[in-house]
Order: C-alpha cells, then structure tokens, then sequence
C-alpha cells in the first residue's frame, strides 16, 4: 500500500480539474495529486469523435496561466470572422502540455492517470491503479471532486432503447470507419452532438434527403456572432447587455429566451417550431443555414425501440431499413446536475458558477479557494448555476450566474483578477470601453442589472413558492 500526503486531492483530469488547479497553484503554494481514471488530462475529449471542435473560441478555453491556438480569425468556412475553435487532438495535446510543461515541473503536482478514486474513510482517501490493481492512501487536506459535472459522451454511453439484433446503430466515432455507404443515415438527438453530426455528413457531401433527424424536442442556441472575445469583446459584451435587458424584463424562462432571440441573441433551427431545451450550444448563421437544409426531421417524442423496419417513438414510429445506419446522439453532453454547496469544509464540488463555460467557472473556484477562507463566503461569492436542460427554467439559471457575477464584481481583488483572466471572455472588456459598441453595451448594462437582479427576484421567489 502506498501512501501521499498532500494539500488538495483533485479527482478528475478534465478541462474542470485543469484549470481549477491552474487557478490554485497560482495564487497558492498548494500541493496537489490529480487523479483521473483515463491515462492522460484532458477528459472526454481524449475520447471524443474525431469531427468534434469547441463550439465556443480556443481563447477562452483552456486553463489561464497558457493560451491554446494562436488568436486567430478564421478567414473561410463555416467559422469565418470567428475566432479559431480547437478540435478533439489539439486540446489534448494542449493539456498534456499544461501537465508536463507547467503542472509537473513546478515540482507541487503528481498526476496519477488510469486511476480511479474509490472514496474514503478515517485513515485517507483510497485510489487503485487500473492497470495493477495497487491501493494508495492519498492523505489530503481537502478533496476536490472535478466530476460531478463529468461530461456523458456518445463513444461511453449506451442507448436508453431497444436496439433489435442487425440493427447498424454507431456513436458517432464510427462514421469515419464506415466500409460501405450505407441505406441512410438517421441520427438520433437533438443536442450538439446531433448537429455536429448532420453539419459533418452534409460537409462532406452526403445528399440532406438522406438524412432522417430524429429531434424530439428543438434547442435553442447562442449566435457565435455574439460569443467572440479579444478584438472582438464588443459582440460579447452586447450580448450581456442583452441578456441583462431580457432579464429585466421577462415573466418567465420561455420569454426571456424569445427576448434573447428577438435581440438575436438566441438562435432556434426551424423558424416554425419554438424550442423548449436550453444546454447552451454555439452555432453560426452558416452551420445553421445547413442544418435547415435536412427536412425529414421526426418529432414524434424519443426513441424507444429499433428494428430492421422500424423505429418506435413515444408518440409513433417511423419506418427505417435494414442497410440505413442509426447514429446515436443522445448522450447528454453537459450533464444536469443538481445545485450543491461548492465549499463544504474539506470537499469542494467543481460546478458551473458563470453562463459561459466549465474552465471559466473552475478557474474562479480554483482563485476563490486560494484567496478566501471561509467557505460562506467563497459560496455568496460563487453560487452554482445549475442546468435543468429545460428553457423554462432559464430565469433560476440566470438569477444564480447573476447574483455571483454582482457578488464577484463588488470585490476589487476578484474584479481585477477577472478583467485579466483569459477565459473570462469579457476580459479586456474595459481597456476598450471608449469604443462605441462597448460604451453602450455598459451604459445599458448599469441602466438593467438592477431592475434585472429584482425582477429575477420576484421570479425565481415566486416560480420556488408555487412549487410543491
Ligand atoms: C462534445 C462536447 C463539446 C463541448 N464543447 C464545449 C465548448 O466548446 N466550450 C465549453 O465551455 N464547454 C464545452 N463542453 C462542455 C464540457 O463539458 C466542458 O468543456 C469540459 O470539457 C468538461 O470538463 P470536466 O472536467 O467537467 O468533465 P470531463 O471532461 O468529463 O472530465 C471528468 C473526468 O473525471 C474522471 N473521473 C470520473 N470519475 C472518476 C473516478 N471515480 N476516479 C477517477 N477519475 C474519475 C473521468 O475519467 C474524466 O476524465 C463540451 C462538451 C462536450 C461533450
């Protein structure tokens, strides 16, 4: 049995562990082991299909203290006038990087991969090795568990339906090993994945009429266009005032995403249909303007079986074929977890604590824990924004980001740290603020966050009250 002392336990080697222990090494002189049941940093996307790319740009992701990609705008293709979005290889390589490169050699972190945390009792918290089975005693002031908001991916999730013997059903992994066209193409989801996955096949020239979309409930998305940092901070910045003013003045998560869509915030893909799920996919006009190029999309509820010849729905069934290939896509992405408190004595529970990203909410959490000391602080000043996947609940959503953004703002030291942190896409927001677009987008902001934060209130207060 082998036994280490050190500060925190990091369970979990995803982009929340990375940059939350970033944040810490670098506003501490902590101690940290890292351990991760996969054999490198990086998390699922170590394991994700080969067309995937971040929907947002590789400037704000990432841990803080290393840039990943070059700052580039994309000059061609569907990102074009975007900032560069790393895919599934260059984000592994990149965290493999901040592990060996920056984490290892400051001589105060162990990784310890293809490991998996076992829990604990009097004496430590226990790990074993996959590969040999050894047990070591990790002795840790505090645990932190990077995997409650632990991403579900298509190539490690199996389907809640029924699929019948002969069925062709694939993550979406195996479409680039296929050995034969198939009948068709049905994919199955209505998330990111799904429209990752009709984007790539129609890119790379399969005919829209041999693509079956089964979308049981439609998304709404964010506008790339309103999701750019750096030079660009301008669009982002709009964005929130946007978002501020429709907070100001919703009634409910349904009208406060129609606001958003009005100020062309919030994208849906068929004009005729309103969506009812966010989860907060970026997308632009051009990969939207694709996607409404598949028309047979089914909404007749989820899938529940599949055979050679059919596939049996909630609300009815479809016809399939024996040579059609069934894409799974229903793997939630972002998982839905329930709010807890972050900072519990010695447990610390990594979640979302901004709109806009897992590294930017990490590395807050990783630069609150080194820089306060009690935990009913470090909680007024980061509550957890939650998803429930569900637009009705935007409001709750959007009262939790706001009530820890004001809180966070009225902290010089916080405030400072933030303007500078790279993964805080409104960094640099400030040193531009003359520019007109930036101007306004403040002045509206300081005219709505108040009238926003009390009709949230009132909202949120009144929508718990009426609940069982
Ligand atoms: C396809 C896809 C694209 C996305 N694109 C973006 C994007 O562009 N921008 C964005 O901000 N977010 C994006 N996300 C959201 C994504 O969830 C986060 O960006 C982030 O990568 C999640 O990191 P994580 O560390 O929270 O989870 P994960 O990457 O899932 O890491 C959790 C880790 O915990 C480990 N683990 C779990 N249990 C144990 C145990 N008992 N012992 C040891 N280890 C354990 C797992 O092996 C895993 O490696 C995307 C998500 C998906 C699925």
């Amino acid at each position: 049995m082998r036994e280490i002392d050190t500060d925190y336990l990091v369970v979990g080697g995803g982009a929340s562990a990375m940059a939350f222990t970033d944040a810490l090494l670098h506003a501490s002189d902590a101690r940290v082991v890292l351990v991760d049941r996969r054999h490198r940093p990086g998390g699922h996307w170590l394991d994700a299909y080969p067309f995937v790319r971040l929907h947002q740009p590789s400037a704000v992701y990432g841990v803080s203290s290393l840039p990943l990609g070059q700052n580039r705008i994309d000059e061609s293709g569907p990102n074009a006038g975007f900032y560069e979005r790393a895919d599934a290889s260059e984000i592994c390589d990149y965290y493999s990087r901040v592990l060996d490169e920056q984490f290892l050699p400051s001589g105060r972190v162990r990784f310890l991969g293809l490991h998996d945390y076992r829990g604990d009792d009097g004496d430590g918290h226990h790990v074993m090795s996959l590969l040999t089975g050894q047990q070591t005693t990790i002795r840790a002031r505090k645990l932190v568990d990077a995997t409650y908001i632990e991403s579900e991916i298509p190539s490690r999730h199996a389907p809640s339906y029924s699929v019948a013997a002969g069925v062709h059903l694939v993550a979406p992994n195996q479409l680039v090993n296929l050995d034969a066209p198939p009948g068709g193409f049905t994919v199955i989801g209505a998330g990111k994945t799904a429209m990752d996955t009709c984007n790539w096949l129609l890119d790379a020239g399969v005919d829209p009429d041999r693509i079956q979309w089964i979308r049981p409930r439609d998304p709404w998305l964010f506008d790339r266009g309103s999701f750019q940092p750096l030079r660009l901070v301008g669009s982002y910045m709009q964005m929130q005032a946007h978002w501020v003013k429709a907070a100001a003045q919703a009634e409910d998560g349904m009208d406060f995403a129609r606001r958003l869509e009005a100020s062309g915030v919030f994208l849906r893909i068929d004009p005729e249909v309103e969506p009812e799920v966010y989860r907060g996919p970026i997308i632009s006009a051009r990969e939207l303007d694709a996607l409404r190029t598949v028309k047979r999309v089914v909404r007749l509820g989820r899938v529940r079986g599949i055979d050679s010849r059919r596939i049996e729905l909630e609300h009815g069934d479809v016809a399939t074929q024996p040579d059609a290939l069934h894409v799974d896509c229903t793997a939630a992405g972002v998982r839905m977890a329930a709010a807890r408190p972050i900072f519990a004595g010695d447990r610390i529970t990594i979640q979302y604590v901004t709109i806009t990203g897992a590294p930017w909410s990490a590395a807050t959490l990783g630069h609150l824990e080194a820089t306060r000391d009690d935990d009913a602080d470090k909680n007024r000043l980061a509550p957890p924004v939650a998803w429930s996947g569900n637009a009705s609940d935007l409001l709750q959503f959007c009262y939790a980001a706001m009530s820890g953004l004001s809180a966070r703002t009225s902290e010089p030291d916080l405030a400072t740290w933030s303007e500078i942190c790279r993964l805080n896409p409104a960094s640099g927001a400030l040193q531009r603020a003359g520019e007109p677009e930036i101007a306004a987008a403040f002045t509206s902001l300081m005219t709505n966050f108040g009238p926003a934060m009390r009709n949230l209130a009132a909202r949120v207060g009144k929508a718990a009250a009426s609940s069982p």
